[in-house]
């Protein structure tokens, strides 16, 4: 671990720009098979204990963003249970590697959340396993390209629905039941949310939704002492987009914002460290945008 997050850099050469070598993968896409390799942050991210003592469930902490928030929440003191699929076991195994390397407990919670009981259960093994939980970070989800709506495809929008939405509240529901006043709920939306491109539109409902279901139960849990807060990425260098996009997209990806490349998950991680930690104790109810420059409002 450097410092180097800290030595004032210029962010347009700080991390590599298109054009990128044309790549696809499966999905759900593994981050080892990517090039360049995405930086979640293994060799940067520095904590000073803004989390100390926290119990986190983190969904999508295998890869991409989800782990880099899984590694800086271990090193900002959070004992963190990782939520991913079954055949994402091995880059899960690594992110527990470097929870546990910073001294906390990594528990790993593989499981479908586009299914209900899944979504309850992997909250409450979270909270049993950990002795309790605080904050709820949401960042599983799927990305379909659907050029046209003669592809609209009912089924394929129903399990977009169940992963990207349904699971939101689902886990909301079962988390309440373990928070005490103080805990934080986090969803990552997109700049999808609010800036649909024509061949996303399904996803980008579900994402324009997350960043609603923010403002409304950040209302609704606000007696309670519970925040409900959002992060809505732009272009981030995940196996989300080899394994969703063409690879003409990949070939350019990130170059249409003002930094002139896609951001890489070390650089969201610590918006998702602010939002859990008590200094946003009076911010609720946001959604912050982490887009390479790319004005959204
Ligand atoms: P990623 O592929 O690394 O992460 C997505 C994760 O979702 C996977 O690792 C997987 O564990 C999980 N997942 C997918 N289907 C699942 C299921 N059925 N059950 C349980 N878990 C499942 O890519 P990422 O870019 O880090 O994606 C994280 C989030 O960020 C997603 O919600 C995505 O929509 C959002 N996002 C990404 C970008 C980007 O450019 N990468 C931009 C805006 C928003
Ligand atoms: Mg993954």
């Amino acid at each position: 671990m450097t410092s180097d997050m800290y030595t004032p850099r210029n962010p347009v050469t700080q991390y590599p720009a298109p054009p990128f070598t044309p790549q696809q993968q499966d999905n759900p896409g593994h981050a080892p098979l990517m090039d360049p390799k995405p930086d979640h942050g293994e060799h940067s991210y520095v904590g000073h204990g803004r989390l100390a003592g926290r119990k986190a469930l983190v969904t999508g902490a295998d890869s991409g963003i989800g782990r880099a928030v899984a590694i800086a929440f271990a090193r900002e003191g959070a004992d963190v249970a990782l939520s991913y699929l079954e055949v994402e076991d091995d880059e899960a195994d690594s992110t527990a590697s470097y929870v546990e390397k910073a001294g906390r407990k990594a528990v790993q919670l593989p499981g479908d959340l586009s299914d209900e009981q899944v979504s309850i259960s992997v909250v409450n093994d979270a909270a049993a396993q950990l002795g309790g939980l605080d904050i709820l970070v949401m960042v599983a989800g799927e990305m379909p390209t659907v050029d046209s709506i003669d592809d609209f495809d009912t089924e394929t929008f129903d399990h977009l629905v169940r992963l990207n939405l349904h699971n939101l509240f689902w886990m909301t529901k079962a988390a309440k039941k373990h928070f005490r006043p103080g805990a934080s709920i986090i969803t990552t939306s997109s700049v999808q949310g609010f800036h649909p491109s024509p061949e996303l539109v399904e996803y980008a409902v579900t994402k324009a939704g997350t960043a609603n279901f923010v403002r409304g139960m950040a209302q609704q849990l606000a007696p309670e002492g519970i925040r409900v807060n959002g992060v809505a990425p732009g272009p981030f260098w995940t196996p989300l987009q080899p394994s969703s996009v063409p690879n003409e997209k990949i070939e350019s990806f990130g170059g249409q914002v003002p930094f002139g490349r896609p951001g890489q998950p070390a650089e969201i991680a610590a918006t998702y460290v602010y939002l859990a930690s008590q200094e946003a104790s009076y911010t609720s109810g946001e959604t912050i945008v982490v887009s390479g420059g790319e004005p959204l409002h």
